[in-house]
């Protein structure tokens, strides 16, 4: 994925990366940054098929 869009939080797995909402904390992972780091979401950004 394009880290360019993301904020340090959602990078650092802190925010979703789609809503930026920080509670509860994104648990989905829907993709690495180059560096490996996982991007996350949370729950309702993911939706029930994941
Ligand atoms: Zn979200």
């Amino acid at each position: 994925m394009d880290p360019a869009p993301l904020s340090l939080a959602q990078r650092a797995g802190h925010a979703c990366a789609v809503c930026d909402k920080r509670w509860p904390r994104p648990t989905e992972r829907i993709g690495d940054l180059p560096d490996g780091a996982p991007v996350l979401v949370c729950v309702e950004c993911a939706g029930p098929c994941g």
